[in-house]
């Protein structure tokens, strides 16, 4: 398969962008393809509050242009020679907030599997790799992500589904999980 696509996708360029004036472009500096990742061509993506707060420079300043979403499906259509689970071209496939961690052994966050809790996390968007090149989210085209946060969507689910799980979803059942709760308890959201 050729892999001659472009990564574009809807930015923001300042803080008005999330008053619905994000523009169609190219992405300027997207992450070299390394054997660990994944090339998505998106289908579905889901809106996160997150998305807006990122594109109004809510959270402390942004640096736009920005591309955002983070509830991200499509299929795999370039898989590099060590990507983990067995991700294959073709795959639909998901990722959510995060794109990458250390990963080294002796990261207290990563070697517990919690790699939400490492000190080097890069986010799926508006964030910057130690190389210095930039996430960019999903309400784009493509989306290159290390494998490692990129996970296999099960056949039974839809994609419009299953992409707001990715971030609102996940944000949600974990705590349940986390906390054991089930049946006959009480919880608050
Ligand atoms: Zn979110
Ligand atoms: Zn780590």
């Amino acid at each position: 398969m050729s892999h001659d696509y472009k990564f574009e996708g809807w930015l923001g360029k300042d803080k008005e962008s999330a008053k619905g004036n994000m523009v169609w472009g190219d992405f300027p500096h997207v992450k070299p393809f390394e054997e660990t990742d994944v090339d998505i061509q998106i289908t579905h993506c889901g809106i996160c509050g997150s998305d807006v707060h990122t594109l109004s420079s809510g959270w402390g300043p942004t640096t736009y242009p920005c591309c955002v979403g983070h509830e991200i499906v499509g299929k795999a259509v370039r898989v590099g020679s060590k990507v983990e689970r067995g991700i294959k071209v073709g795959d639909r496939v998901g990722v959510g907030a995060q794109n990458s961690s250390c990963l080294k052994p002796d990261c207290e966050g990563c070697s517990d599997k919690l790699e939400n809790y490492c000190q080097h996390i890069v986010t799926t968007f508006g964030d910057k790799y130690p190389d210095g090149s930039i996430t960019y989210g999903g309400y784009a085209d493509y989306h290159r992500c290390p494998s490692h946060f990129v996970f296999k969507i099960p056949d039974g689910i839809a994609s419009e589904d299953a992409a707001p799980m990715l971030c609102g979803g996940v944000t949600l059942y974990s705590p349940l999980v986390v906390n054991g709760c089930g049946p006959g308890k009480k919880v608050g959201m």
